[in-house]
């Protein structure tokens, strides 16, 4: 078997969905022309923009981040990095430190934000205190929190996340299914968001398959981490992604079909469902939000609630 475009012998990966076969050359080139491409088709990035990556020391955020440095390189853009400490032990520490190369390797700008020291309370401590809602809900709610906190006190015009064409299909299955319209209507490849407080993000990965993303980073040779988080294990999303992944089998566009007949139904979608609320401003702490207390900080207010129950059933 030869390669497809440049008919060397040794193929690093076969694309069911188109039937290409490409050798490991061929293969990390087409990965960074497709995401440049749709970076430049639908607008995502524009010269002297300030993008901040939202790297976790993942596959993702770290393929993300070695393809945007090109443009960086180019004096293009301006580029950082934001990592999340949540607090979860044995598993994020490694990541961090990752990540923390990456970045001192590119020598860009890189802040490290704890849940700790922004809400007082680790995703361990949370998990804990044995609260209504799962780790994803709460650890969703308050990254995108400090995340775009961060950005906007860097500077950042854009906050660019790693979100794969999994992740995606997965994202807009999920809300079909649990009918969050509301929801729906924000998928897509960039955010246009309804206060200047809050930083446009994009997804540039968002037509790369999960598994294609894996092995340009093993291609690449770039240093990842690959663990799972130990509290995703339980949540609706792994769900639907085994449904997808063994949908796939068979059916190897399906991921495909399913983000390009959401992205046409979307336009009409936002039509009949713009959101009809005003944001103002978080009374606790200031942030943007659709009500008088946003997501974060509500809660940060009921985990606290339960603690505070806790230790009084505890000591009675
Ligand atoms: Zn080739
Ligand atoms: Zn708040």
């Amino acid at each position: 078997m030869k390669c497809t475009r440049c008919d060397k012998a040794e193929i690093i990966i076969e694309r069911k969905h188109s039937g290409q076969r490409l050798c490991i050359e061929c293969f990390i080139l087409s990965i960074q022309k497709k995401v440049l491409k749709d970076i430049r088709k639908q607008k995502l990035i524009e010269k002297g923009d300030r993008v901040a990556v939202a790297l976790s020391g993942g596959k993702d955020s770290v393929t993300v981040l070695d393809i945007l440095n090109s443009l960086y390189e180019r004096k293009i853009i301006d580029l950082m990095a934001i990592t999340i400490d949540e607090g979860i032990q044995g598993y994020r520490d490694e990541a961090i430190q990752i990540a923390a190369k990456h970045a001192q390797q590119l020598g860009i700008k890189h802040r490290i934000v704890s849940f700790k020291e922004c809400f007082n309370l680790s995703l361990d401590e949370i998990m804990a205190s044995d609260p209504s809602r799962g780790a994803c809900t709460y650890c969703g709610v308050l990254r995108r929190w400090i995340i775009n906190k961060t950005a906007r006190e860097m500077g950042a015009t854009k906050i660019v996340t790693g979100h794969n064409l999994d992740d995606e299909t997965q994202s807009i299955l999920m809300n079909y299914l649990e009918g969050n319209i509301d929801n729906l209507t924000r998928i897509g490849a960039r955010t246009f968001p309804a206060s200047d407080n809050f930083v446009v993000k994009i997804k540039p990965l968002r037509e790369i398959p999960e598994k294609e993303v894996g092995i340009y980073v093993l291609a690449r040779n770039l240093e990842a981490h690959f663990a799972g988080c130990p509290y995703s294990r339980d949540s609706f999303r792994a769900e639907i992604a085994q449904i997808v992944k063994d949908l796939s089998k068979n059916h190897p566009t399906i991921m495909y079909s399913t983000l390009r007949g959401f992205d046409k139904i979307k336009i009409a979608l936002k039509k009949e469902y713009s959101p009809g609320f005003n944001l103002k401003n978080c009374i606790n702490c200031g942030e943007p939000s659709a009500q008088k207390l946003c997501r974060a900080c509500l809660f940060c207010r009921e985990i606290e609630k339960h603690i505070h129950r806790n230790k009084f059933n505890a000591n009675y």
